[in-house]
C-alpha cells in the first residue's frame, strides 16, 4: 500500500470503521484478498467473460475558472481547465468514446445571443488540432470507425465534437437529454446545454440506457462499493455505468476493467482528483448550474468513499489537471492510466 494511503486510512476513521463492517459482512477476508481479485467478483458477477479494455485519455479544449469556483479553499487566481475525453479500446466494440470535450462547432453554437453568455462566462481556450476528430485521427484512429460513443451529460464540453462521428450510436441516461431539452433560450444557456451540438439525426442513432441493462448490485458483493445499480453498456460487462447525479441530471461515470487494474472515468463528480482526496467540494457559487446540489453532494461522497475503500482503482475526473498531466502527453493522449 502507498504511503500516502496509509496515512488516508490511519486519518479517516470512516474508512476504519466502514473497513470493520466490512469485515463481518458474508466475505470476511475481503481486506485481506489481492486487490484485483475483489473486482473480479464484481467483473464476474456482472459477465463471466467480460473482457477488458484498453484506456487513452486526451484533452479537447480548456476553459477558464477562478480556482475558488472549482474547489473549496481555491486561490481567486484563474486556472485552466481540460476538457478531457476517453477512447476505450475494446476487443469487439472497437474504439468506444468517453465524451468529446470542446471542438470548433462549440464557438459557431456560441456565437449569437442568448449562447454567447456561456463564452463570456466560460472562456475557452481551443486551438486547430485539439478537437476529439482531430486527436483521433492523430493517433490513427479513424473516425468513421467509431460506432459507440457513451455520453456521460450533456453540457456543451463533452459534446461539442459528436457531429464529428457520424456512424457511433450514443448512449447515456435517457434523463440526462430529456431534462435538457425540456430548456429553451437563455434557460438551456444556463444549465451548459447547446442543442445545436447535436448531431441533425441524433435522434435516430441514440440509444438511451433501457431497463434491461440495468443490475442491481448486491450489497455483500464488493464491501465499500457505493453504487447498487449499474448499466452494463454494451450487455457483456465490459463497460459499466454508474449513477453521478447531481452536476447535471442523470449524469453518469463509466467504470473499466483495464489490463493494469479498473478505472472509474467520473466525469464532473468532482473537477479534479484533489477535490476528492482532500474533500474539497467546489464552491457554493459553482452550485448555480447544478441542477440538484444535495445529489451533487451525495455523487461526491462515493468518489471519496470508492477512493479511500479501493486505492488500486484509478479515478479520472473530465476536467482534472493532474489527469491531464500524468495521461495526456499534452492532449495528444497515448499513456494508458
Ligand atoms: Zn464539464
Amino acid at each position: 500500500m502507498k504511503e500516502r494511503d496509509k496515512q488516508q486510512r490511519a486519518d479517516n476513521p470512516t474508512y476504519l470503521a466502514e473497513g470493520s463492517r466490512a469485515s463481518s459482512t458474508a466475505v470476511p477476508n475481503f481486506l485481506h484478498e489481492p486487490t484485483q481479485s475483489r473486482w473480479d467478483r464484481l467483473w464476474e458477477w456482472v459477465g463471466p467473460s467480460s473482457p477488458k479494455v484498453s484506456l487513452k485519455i486526451f484533452s479537447a479544449g480548456s476553459c477558464r475558472h477562478p480556482e475558488w469556483v472549482t474547489i473549496r479553499g481555491g486561490s481567486l487566481r484563474s486556472i485552466r481547465i481540460p476538457a478531457l475525453f476517453a477512447c476505450i479500446e475494446h476487443p469487439e466494440a472497437g474504439a468506444v468514446l468517453f465524451d468529446t470535450g470542446y471542438s470548433e462547432r462549440f464557438f459557431r453554437e456560441t456565437d449569437p445571443f442568448p449562447a454567447r453568455l456561456y463564452r463570456m462566462v466560460t472562456p475557452v481556450d481551443f486551438e486547430k488540432g485539439q478537437s476529439a476528430l482531430e486527436r483521433l485521427i492523430a493517433v490513427g484512429v479513424d473516425p468513421s470507425d467509431i460506432r459507440h460513443i457513451i455520453v456521460s451529460h450533456f453540457h456543451a464540453d463533452h459534446v461539442a465534437g459528436l457531429r464529428d462521428f457520424p456512424n457511433a450510436r450514443f448512449f447515456y441516461e435517457r434523463e440526462a437529454l430529456d431534462s435538457m431539452r425540456q430548456l429553451k433560450g437563455i434557460g438551456a444557456v444556463k444549465r451548459g446545454f447547446l442543442p445545436g451540438l447535436l448531431p441533425d439525426d441524433f435522434d435516430r442513432r441514440a440509444s438511451p440506457f433501457s431497463s434491461e441493462s440495468r443490475v442491481e448490485v448486491p450489497p455483500d458483493l464488493l464491501p465499500g462499493f457505493p453504487f447498487r445499480r449499474i448499466t452494463d453498456v454494451l450487455g457483456d460487462g465490459s463497460l459499466l455505468a454508474v449513477d453521478l447525479p447531481g452536476h447535471a441530471y442523470g449524469q453518469i461515470g463509466l467504470l473499466l476493467r483495464t489490463e493494469q487494474g479498473p478505472a472509474l472515468l467520473c466525469a464532473d463528480a468532482a473537477w479534479s482528483a484533489a477535490a476528492y482526496r482532500e474533500n474539497r467540494p467546489p464552491s457554493g457559487l459553482a452550485g448555480i448550474i447544478m441542477p440538484d446540489r444535495k445529489a451533487y453532494a451525495s455523487s461526491f461522497r462515493a468518489l471519496r468513499q470508492l477512493h479511500e475503500a479501493f486505492p488500486e482503482l484509478t479515478i479520472i475526473a473530465s476536467h482534472c489537471p493532474e489527469a491531464e498531466q500524468a495521461y495526456t502527453k499534452g492532449g495528444e493522449g497515448g499513456i494508458e492510466p
